[in-house]
């Protein structure tokens, strides 16, 4: 009898170790259907390499089953946490164990929905207080629609999100280097200053908002017009490019 409760307790403080480092969750699996999901629609995931196939499979593992995930006036379908997963596995890909922890939920609108402190119409927000990412569904899918325009805010969002974990204390943050951070923070601030000025920039005038705002607004630049973005703004794209640790440029000209 004593064996037997050593040995349960051996199991317990086993699981509970692989649960505190990730390992559980890092080795969740999708069902075939959700793969097929993936694979039906999500052009991201359908160019990537066979490795990088694996890896975003376990982003979109660890976005569907982990997350909750929270309806406004619509049942969340499981081919919608799929893809809004597929747009987390194509901005994180890059970085081998990475996927929002501080963020544990996403809340889904139809349709882009009222702000009740401005009134105003948002497609989209980061509450970091409350560990929750919203998303109007009807414009997520508009921004994978036209997929050359730079306008995604599935993409705009989930920057946001990595942005705020970078600097959120949990075992998953400190993962952008401070030396490219501060390189990305001077050249943020010089194209700000051009936006602000009302010079031509390669970036629409909303990013020069604030620094966060430049950030999600270059993200979504750099998935969807990779080539215009290395062409007009070779060193924020070349710094982009390793703080997510990848190429999207490179990527479309091999496939
Ligand atoms: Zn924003």
């Amino acid at each position: 009898m004593g064996i037997l409760i050593t040995l349960g307790l051996a199991l317990l403080l086993a699981f509970w170790a692989a649960a505190s480092s990730g390992l559980l969750w890092r080795t969740r699996r999708l069902s075939a259907s959700e793969r097929a999901t993936l694979a039906k629609y999500a052009i991201s995931y359908q160019r990537a390499h066979a490795k990088d196939k694996a890896r975003m499979e376990r982003i979109v593992a660890t976005m569907v089953h982990d997350k909750e995930w929270l309806g406004v006036g619509l049942e969340v379908a499981d081919e919608m946490k799929v893809m809004i997963g597929a747009c987390a596995a194509q901005l994180l890909v890059g970085h081998s164990d990475l996927v929002l922890k501080h963020f544990e939920r996403f809340v889904i609108y139809p349709d882009s929905y009222r702000d009740r402190r401005t009134g105003g119409m948002r497609q989209g927000e980061v509450r970091p207080a409350a560990g929750t990412i919203v998303i109007s569904w009807d414009d997520f899918v508009n921004g994978y629609a036209h997929t050359r325009d730079a306008h995604n805010v599935g993409l705009h969002e989930l920057a946001h999100a990595l942005w705020f974990e970078n600097s959120i204390v949990n075992g998953e943050d400190h993962f952008l280097p401070p030396v490219l951070l501060q390189r990305w923070n001077t050249l943020a601030e010089a194209e700000m200053g051009r936006i602000r000025a009302q010079a031509p920039s390669f970036f629409r005038d909303y990013a020069g908002t604030n620094a966060a705002e430049f950030f999600a607004v270059a993200v979504e630049y750099f998935f969807e017009q990779p080539l215009e973005f290395r062409e007009a703004l070779p060193e924020h794209y070349a710094v982009l490019c390793s703080l997510l640790k990848q190429d999207p440029a490179a990527t479309l000209v091999l496939n």
